[in-house]
């Protein structure tokens, strides 16, 4: 399925992580001579968005941040994430005349290099902002390997934390499965998701979270894709599925969960009766994908 709609967003294969470096700071010194080194406030995993250039602020002088992260290369660019604190946020929203603001409101405006760039610095920096303290010992953490790793005082180290979460496009016949949260804007619904748990293989958790939510049960799980979600921070596993029977039951967690023919969802959403997740996620790459999948 969906072989239109598999470019998924903020994937790039521009970015060279250039891992090795983090650890080289001398290295990475020298380089800057020979490089052109961007850098790109974040505050609270934003960015102060610039309409004019269709981009997050960033320069190419460092900021006055405690830590520069690296980020890697694109081409002769070496790009670095700067993760300001209260006062310096202000003064730089005053100096500029812009807010930081969530990634979400100007995603769809960025290229795919930008749009990998700011994701990639906003998980990184809620990371770093939610470890000021180490969770073994509850000392302080600074920050190593170019804001790749934190150590405390007591040497116990710490990797940026992921959250796995499986999301899923389940089909019956020429029916898809969607639900929707009640706090999620007036029609708007999604593909079911929800995190995998301690000592569960991601396709246990694909068939217990659609059943837990709507009593259908699937198989031929089969994997469609991946995207990274620092919202705070997930990592998106997407799968298609086949349902084994129509009888939806919803639980708690979803207000409502339907089965939608073709017809019906793209009739309702011309109309407006519903929508569907945003272009920059990979639910809507499942949902458009199934769409023009018309084969399936
Ligand atoms: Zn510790």
């Amino acid at each position: 399925m969906a072989k239109k709609e598999k470019n998924i967003y903020f994937g790039t294969d521009k970015l060279n992580r250039a891992s090795h470096l983090r650890e080289r700071t001398a290295q990475l010194e020298e380089m800057k001579q020979s490089h052109d080194a961007k850098y790109i406030p974040v505050y609270n995993g934003r960015h102060i968005y610039m309409n004019q250039h269709s981009s997050f602020y960033r320069r190419s002088n460092p900021f006055d941040c405690e830590d520069q992260c690296f980020l890697g290369l694109i081409g002769d660019q070496m790009w670095y994430s700067c993760p300001l604190n209260d006062e310096q946020a202000a003064d730089l929203e005053k100096e500029v005349g812009k807010r930081f603001a969530s990634l979400r409101r100007y995603a769809l405006k960025l290229d795919d290099e930008l749009a990998h760039i700011a994701l990639y610095s906003r998980g990184l920096d809620l990371w770093q902002r939610n470890r000021k303290f180490c969770p073994k010992c509850g000392t302080a953490n600074t920050l190593e390997m170019a804001g790749h790793k934190l150590v405390c005082q007591n040497n116990h180290e710490q990797f940026p934390h992921i959250e796995p979460a499986i999301i899923v496009m389940v089909t019956y016949e020429d029916k898809c499965l969607l639900g929707r949260k009640a706090e999620w804007p007036t029609y708007a619904y999604s593909t079911l998701a929800g995190f995998v748990e301690p000592g569960e293989t991601i396709e246990e958790a694909v068939k217990r979270e659609v059943e837990e939510e709507s009593n259908i049960r699937v198989n031929n799980i089969k994997y469609f894709g991946s995207q990274p979600w620092p919202f705070p921070a997930s990592l998106m596993l997407a799968f298609t599925a086949e349902a084994e029977n129509e009888d939806i039951k919803v639980d708690d967690e979803l207000e409502d969960v339907q089965w939608f023919t073709r017809l019906q969802l793209q009739e309702m959403m011309k109309d407006g009766y519903i929508t569907i997740a945003p272009r920059y996620t990979v639910a809507h790459n499942l949902i458009v994908g199934w769409l023009e999948d018309k084969d399936a």
